[in-house]
């Protein structure tokens, strides 16, 4: 492709790894943009939790161009099901919509699995990687000088920081802004074999918790709980198999299955969730915040790691059409507040409802009015 303008920034630095930063580094990369991507972990890792991947995630991961790999490497299928907690089925949600295009309508991966096929685009970009490094300071004016931890400084047009929910770039742009807040439920996270039975996102509800099974490929699934805990404590790793069976224990059919298949050595993860939701506007002097530093939604929507990724290919877009990187962020910002909004909102109202022990025809409402939203163009 000829590309008929020059970016609006020339050069940019966009700070943490994750699923925001990559893609913004290949988007911005991709119009033309010089990128710098630094992490703080040096060897650039990630836990080996499953997630699960909804059609316009899907969709955002065809234009990343990892689609195919996603497809082969990871799992995806048409449709979700709840059951109730002796594994009955109570209503298949169609995924399906011509506005997604020619993408699955849901699916599932390992989180190292995504990392390494995003890390591979990146470094295949010619984008330059330094890991071990995070930034000590931000100098006003334009471009903004940026001071890193190893006492090296350079200056960039753009800043992007995708340090995640505990964004350090946050409490540079915007000191005093309240902390991410513990929302009362923890979330448990199992990796196991996947259950033959287990062929797509499947919720278990009407229990006593939240339950659901996700395929993350072929051979493997993960499943989440739910569990509503007022102040979080964190249990040793060896209590962990224990505990998650006895939260287990209401349960039948593939859950007790699963259940039984626990054992001492099993890989379990159980997470505080917190959230914040960053009031307009995300960027300030040519710095931006994207992804969990600006909106970190809990996982009932399943739709985190699609607004990360979003939020990079709308950045890139922006950055290429605009005459200022200024119109380019507050372009960006229009285009992603509300779509955001509509994730961390939801995803609360839906953990109110399970706190709530709300019905499953409650919670299925939330859950599809929301996904058709999201189905629409970003
Ligand atoms: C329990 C749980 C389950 C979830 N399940 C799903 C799911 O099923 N589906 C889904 O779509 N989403 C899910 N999410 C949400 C999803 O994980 C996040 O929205 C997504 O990972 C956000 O990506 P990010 O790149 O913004 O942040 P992160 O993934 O947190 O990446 C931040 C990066 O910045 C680096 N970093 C941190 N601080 C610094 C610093 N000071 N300097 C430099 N680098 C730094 C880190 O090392 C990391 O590489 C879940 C979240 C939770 C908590």
């Amino acid at each position: 492709m000829i590309r008929q303008r020059k970016p609006a920034a020339r050069s940019a630095l966009v700070i943490g790894g994750g699923i925001a930063g990559m893609s913004a580094a290949l988007a911005l990369a991709e119009v033309g943009v010089a990128v710098r991507l630094i992490d703080s972990d040096p060897d650039w890792k990630v836990y080996g939790a499953g997630i699960t991947i909804t059609g316009p995630t899907l969709r955002v991961m065809k234009r990343l161009g990892i689609l195919d790999r996603v497809m082969a490497e990871g799992w995806t299928a048409d449709g979700l099901l709840a059951c109730d907690a002796q594994g009955a089925e109570l209503a298949r949600i169609d995924t399906s919509d011509a506005a997604l295009g020619e993408v699955p309508g849901a699916g599932g991966i390992l989180r190292p699995a995504l990392h390494q096929m995003l890390s591979e685009r990146v470094r295949a970009s010619g984008i330059a990687v330094d890991l071990g490094l995070s930034v000590r300071a931000l100098a006003q004016g334009q471009p903004r000088q940026v001071t890193f931890s190893d006492g090296s400084s350079a200056a960039y047009d753009l800043v992007v920081g995708a340090d995640g929910i505990f964004s350090a770039t946050r409490d540079m742009l915007f000191p005093g802004l309240p902390a991410p807040k513990y929302v009362g439920q923890v979330c448990w996270r199992l990796m196991t074999e996947r259950h033959p039975q287990i062929d797509r996102r499947t919720y278990f509800l009407g229990g006593p918790l939240k339950v659901g099974m996700n395929p993350v490929s072929p051979e493997g699934m993960y499943m989440f709980l739910l569990e509503p805990v007022p102040q979080f404590q964190r249990l040793p790793d060896e209590a962990l198999p224990g505990r998650l069976a006895e939260l287990m224990a209401p349960y039948g059919g593939i859950v007790a299955d699963v259940r039984d298949a626990i054992t001492a050595g099993s890989t379990i993860v159980a997470r505080p969730l917190e959230t914040i939701f960053l009031p307009e506007p995300w960027y300030r002097d040519g710095v931006v915040l994207i992804g969990d530093a600006a909106h970190a939604t809990t996982p009932q929507l399943a739709s985190g790691a699609g607004m990360a990724m979003e939020d990079g290919l709308v950045l890139g877009e922006e950055i290429a059409r605009a005459d200022s990187v200024e119109a380019a962020l507050a372009a960006f910002q229009g285009r992603r507040y509300a779509r955001c909004a509509t994730v961390v909102e939801n995803s609360l109202q839906l953990g109110r409802l399970e706190r709530a022990c709300s019905t499953p025809v409650e919670q299925i409402r939330v859950v599809e009015d929301a996904l058709k939203k999201l189905n629409e163009p970003y």
